[in-house]
């Protein structure tokens, strides 16, 4: 028998455990551990909530989630309620699939003043994870600056400009929808250092801006490269150049007065956010490329930026004892292995980058290695080891069929059109799943 522990419930963790029933079959037990009494990772709290074919990929995991060699113990956070090197003691084999739930810096000055968020925060607000529920971003400035030209830059654009009618069917969390309906801003900036063929925005995503209600999104043609370039862009890439071709468009006109213009400022490093009690200003660098890289220019401007939101990647969360490699933000790790017995998969191997899917040929590749370095088992404890320590130090973790009551409880509690309610805070999922 084999006895894993993996650490996350996200895409990683649940792609990994899947690996391992097809490796092992009945030979093999498996804790899958999260800190949120509630599973999934970024699905519930990443993934925007107007993209619910999206997040509907969590119902897959359930196979695998309802397997009964497989158990979900959420409310458990390793680092805290148990070490690595006790979880260790009592597992085959320890994998790390934390992602990287932390902002990276901009490392400018004023980016601690109020109002400026990474968008960790601002996304797990919007999308009711229980660190980021009482974020209560003022929406109360005209203009907002969204720094970073990836897809997650475009998820916070999208739900700045979206209608509330916009957000039928969605999860968007209540407290969220409220304060955006009361929102002031009109005019969004979506910052990138570099130009139009280095984004890394998806053509879906892109397109997805042009059709929204009272969305207005503008590019300036000057910043685009001749057309005949777009010739040597990969297919996606050159079909998200064409969105923002048609963005820059001169049949586009003027933006209306009721809609919300998303202007992309390419070329532009930000410098410094300046403000008193709160975010007021942002300056910008204006920058050009040499080969791929951006360069400052030595032009400076400044844009108004009552709210600014940093979309420029994450980094995972250290756990005592485990190496880390502070330059990729990430476990130092060859290939997944860490150290005898410890390993790592998904975002908290490789960093924040890929699709959902991509975690799943990460999750049976970790098992693989699993699979070389454990042979039959090592003979440890495994499960009824766990529970006898957490019957010891009154560790009351949560089952996935407790997630389940949790799960009915919020469809139960959806407003009308909406698939449900989340619960934001954690006594509050505990409350619904000890109801009989
Ligand atoms: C805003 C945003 C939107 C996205 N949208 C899309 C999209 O539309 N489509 C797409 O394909 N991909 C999208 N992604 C990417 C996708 O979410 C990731 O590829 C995927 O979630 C990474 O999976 P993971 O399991 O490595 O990490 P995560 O999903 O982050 O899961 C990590 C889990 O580990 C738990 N955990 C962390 N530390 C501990 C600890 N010490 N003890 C116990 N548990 C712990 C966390 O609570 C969490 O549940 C998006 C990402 C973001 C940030």
């Amino acid at each position: 028998m084999r006895h894993i522990a993996i650490v996350g419930s996200g895409p990683a963790g649940y792609y990994t455990a899947e690996a391992a029933l097809k490796q092992w079959g009945e030979d093999v037990r498996v804790d899958i551990f999260d800190t949120l009494p509630v599973p999934f990772g970024l699905i519930r709290s990443g993934v925007a909530p107007d993209h619910q074919s999206i997040k509907g990929v969590s119902r897959r995991y359930e196979a695998t989630a309802l397997t009964d060699n497989v158990r979900f113990v959420g409310n458990v956070m390793i680092g805290r309620d148990l070490t690595i090197s006790e979880l260790q003691a009592l597992y085959d084999a320890v994998i790390l699939a934390t992602g990287a739930p932390n902002d990276r810096k901009l490392g400018i000055e004023g980016e601690n003043l109020p109002n400026v968020f990474g968008s960790a925060s601002f996304v797990g607000w919007y999308n009711g994870h229980p660190d980021f529920a009482d974020l209560d971003p003022a929406l109360s400035h005209d203009t907002a600056v969204i720094i970073g030209n990836g897809n997650v830059a475009l998820d916070v654009a999208r739900i700045l400009a979206k209608s509330q009618a916009e957000f039928a069917g969605s999860d968007i969390v209540s407290h969220a929808l409220t304060a955006l309906d009361a929102s002031k801003i009109r005019r969004i900036v979506i910052l990138g250092r570099r130009g139009p063929h280095q984004i890394a925005m998806t053509p879906k995503e892109l397109g997805e801006l042009g059709h929204l209600e009272r969305a207005c999104p503008r590019v300036e043609a000057a910043d685009l490269p001749d057309e005949s370039e777009d010739a040597t862009l990969e297919p996606g890439q050159r079909k998200s150049v064409g969105h923002l071709r048609s963005f820059a468009g001169t049949d586009q006109g003027e933006c209306k007065p009721d809609q919300v213009r998303v202007e992309f400022d390419f070329f532009a490093s930000p410098k410094a956010i300046i403000g008193t009690e709160r975010a007021e200003e942002i300056e910008v660098e204006r920058t050009r490329l040499d080969g791929d890289k951006a360069i400052g220019t030595g032009e400076t401007y400044r844009i108004p930026a009552g709210l600014v939101v940093a979309c420029i990647g994450y980094q995972t969360s250290k756990i005592p004892d485990v190496p880390f490699d502070e330059r990729n933000g990430r476990f130092a790790n060859e290939e997944g292995r860490i150290s005898p017995g410890l390993y790592c998969v998904g975002w908290a191997r490789r960093g924040p980058t890929g699709t959902i899917g991509t975690n799943r040929p990460d999750g049976f590749a970790i098992i693989e290695k699993v699979a070389e370095d454990i042979g039959e088992g090592t003979g440890k404890a495994g499960r009824p080891g766990f529970d006898a320590l957490a019957a010891q130090r009154g560790i009351n973790y949560m089952k996935f069929t407790d997630w389940q009551k949790i799960d009915e409880a919020e469809v139960a509690n959806a407003r009308d059109g909406s698939p449900r309610e989340k619960f934001v805070a954690v006594e509050k999922m505990i409350a619904a799943a000890s109801k009989p």
